[in-house]
């Protein structure tokens, strides 16, 4: 039976790593590379092994080369038989290429962001690569037990969680799932750090409440607001992206965020003279930017605040995201 460790980059993944250390046998570990993560975080999960004398951290990745090749043909064909305007379908085939990024390609090829609702972006970016790339060729001769870093205080999805569970994905794979700190504290992962003299991912001293894609689609409004003062660079990244993976939808429109992050919304755009309706603006990035430095109930941002609106949490079932 072949243990494996799921690290993300964040303190829960690295205590569940620790633990399988202190457990005294062997193990593998594994990221998976979104292609989205800061540097910071690449260069601490490399440096894991070192630091603690456990295994390398293998590296998978997601290509979606074969969809988005798929999606050209799907646009030249149905989209044009559908009557989608002949400017939104050249727009399309004009960024229907890898970038090489898996989550900006998962992006474009969906044509959308992932969102809270629609959280597709952890079964494509990490599950389906950890199973395809790793799990599966290892299960075909021993069971793989997968080790997550879930904790039940993070959300009320987690705190439902069983501490053994086998699921089975889209593609009818099972996997056996062991979650070692369900019943840990954030402060029983610090503690852990601190017995084996590991600092952990310098992004949680700069305002970052969890660790991750950077950022990531669950990112609270105060992440938000320390991310863009930190890392302005951000901003023009995710306008990039919000200008290709708008091209590549039908609706000629996506914004990384949904459209309900902001108390505005979705904005009627309408023609001055008449009063009739033309088009709806979605909030963008930069909308989202000047939202996430507004204040909460008349209060100043915080790091308490930081912390206690992070503790929302991704509702995967599946743990590979802190
Ligand atoms: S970290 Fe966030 S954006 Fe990245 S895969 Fe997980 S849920 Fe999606």
């Amino acid at each position: 039976m072949q243990h494996i460790v799921s690290i993300s980059g964040g303190k829960d993944s690295a205590a569940c790593y620790m633990l399988a250390m202190l457990r005294g046998m062997p193990f593998r570990a594994v990221t998976a590379d979104t292609g989205h993560e800061h540097p910071a975080t690449y260069e601490w999960i490399e440096k894991l092994s070192e630091r603690t004398g456990g295994p390398k951290v293998e590296v998978v990745r997601a290509d979606f080369s074969k969809q988005i090749q798929r999606k050209r043909g799907l646009v030249q064909t149905k989209w044009v038989a559908e009557g989608v305007t002949d400017e939104i379908v050249a727009a399309a085939l004009d960024v229907l290429h890898p970038t090489g990024n898996p989550f900006l390609d998962l992006c474009i090829w969906k044509g959308r962001f992932p969102s809270r609702m629609a959280q597709f972006c952890t079964e494509w970016l990490k599950a389906i690569p950890i199973e395809t790339q790793l799990f599966a060729p290892i299960r075909a001769t021993e069971p793989v037990v997968s080790w997550q870093g879930e904790r039940r205080s993070e959300s009320p999805n987690r705190a439902r969680l069983p501490r053994f569970q086998r699921v089975q994905t889209i593609d009818q794979y099972d996997r056996v799932i062991f979650r070692p700190i369900l019943h840990w504290t954030a402060e029983n992962t610090f503690e852990l750090h601190k017995q084996f003299g590991l600092a952990p991912n310098p992004l949680y001293r700069q305002g970052m409440g969890r660790v991750g894609c950077f950022p990531c689609i669950n990112s609270a409004k105060a992440e938000l607001a320390a991310m863009f003062a930190r890392w302005p660079d951000v901003l023009e990244m995710l306008r990039n992206y919000e200008a290709l993976v708008a091209k590549a939808s039908k609706r000629g429109q996506a914004t990384f965020f949904p459209a309900s992050t902001t108390p505005q919304g979705v904005q009627l755009v309408a023609d001055q003279k008449s009063g009739i309706r033309l088009d709806e603006k979605l909030p963008n990035i930069d909308a989202i930017e000047q939202w996430s430095r507004t204040t909460r109930g008349g209060r100043q941002l915080d790091g308490l605040f930081v912390m206690q609106d992070a503790a929302a949490g991704c509702s995967s079932q599946y743990g590979l995201c802190e």
